[in-house]
């Protein structure tokens, strides 16, 4: 992580363009929670990027006042994983909705994962594709009716929690975009976590599928005596979609492929000058 060693307040990661999300959207949430963490954790906004996708809520890196990138469909991790690796220094944040990560761009997630490279993904869940108006997308319950479904969703849901812990990502955790200040610490700790953080937010969209009352009443904190060691028991957690539970899940330290290829470019130059040093021995 790279800090800044100047007092920063929210204000210093605030773009001048004014978000175009509708009133009430969850994403306004997230977007003051994510101000809030980057400042108190004193990250440089000149050497922090946020990456997103296509979708309303990747509109975010626009309202940043950070370098950023507004890419294609599904194609935030990818983009900030390859920035990663050739710029370790940067923080590199990866941002999109349920939409982006989970359809589109879900086998991205998967080798996210494997690679465990150091960036911060936030996910912002309001169970529906709002961009386009309202169509299910892949965390929409099973018979959820829509334009694109008039008779009911035929497909499962998607469980984000549950996913990203069999596929091992090192830190998992889940915010709900209401509860801004319980966000903030958790993009902080994803953001202070060496290697590939997933932050799943719920965050409702009033316009095409207001969930809002529904997630206010039966969201639950993580019990205070979770051992985020114990992956099992974090599975236990993410599968009761009841009550979905909010805070870290999962919390692994283990090397992080651009720590390793760091290491192998340098022994690869190390051993470069030692093959032209041994031509004048
Ligand atoms: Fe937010 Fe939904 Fe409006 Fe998109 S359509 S900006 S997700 S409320």
């Amino acid at each position: 992580m790279v800090a800044s060693t100047v007092v920063l307040t929210p204000k210093d990661f605030k773009s001048e363009v004014k978000p175009t999300w509708c009133p009430g959207c969850g994403d306004f949430g997230v977007l003051s929670a994510t101000y809030q963490s980057l400042s108190s954790l004193k990250v440089a906004p000149d050497e922090t990027v946020v990456i997103s996708g296509i979708g309303c809520s990747s509109r975010f890196p626009h309202f940043m006042k950070t370098f950023g990138f507004h890419t294609v469909h599904g194609r935030a991790l990818p983009l900030a994983q390859g920035l990663k690796m050739a710029r370790p220094d940067l923080n590199v944040v990866a941002l999109g909705g349920d939409g982006d990560f989970f359809s589109i761009g879900v086998g991205h997630l998967v080798h996210a994962a494997l690679r465990n490279i150091d960036i911060t993904a936030i996910v912002m869940d309001n169970e529906i594709y709002g961009l386009t108006k309202g169509q299910t997308s892949p965390t929409s319950p099973h018979g959820h009716i829509t334009k694109s479904t008039p008779f009911g969703l035929l497909a499962s849901q998607f469980n984000p929690i549950a996913t990203a812990l069999t596929l091992n990502v090192s830190f998992v955790a889940r915010g709900f975009s209401s509860k801004p200040k319980e966000m903030a610490a958790l993009i902080q700790q994803g953001v202070n976590h060496r290697g590939f953080a997933l932050i799943h937010v719920l965050s409702p969209c009033p316009t095409f599928y207001n969930t809002f009352d529904a997630w206010k009443a039966s969201v639950t904190s993580i019990p205070a005596d979770h051992d985020p060691s114990n992956r099992a028991k974090a599975l236990e957690l993410a599968m009761e979609t009841e009550r979905p539970y909010m805070g870290l899940f999962y919390k692994e330290e283990r090397p992080t492929m651009d720590q390793a290829a760091y290491e192998l470019t340098q022994k690869a130059q190390e051993f470069k000058i030692d093959r032209y040093m041994e031509r004048f021995a």
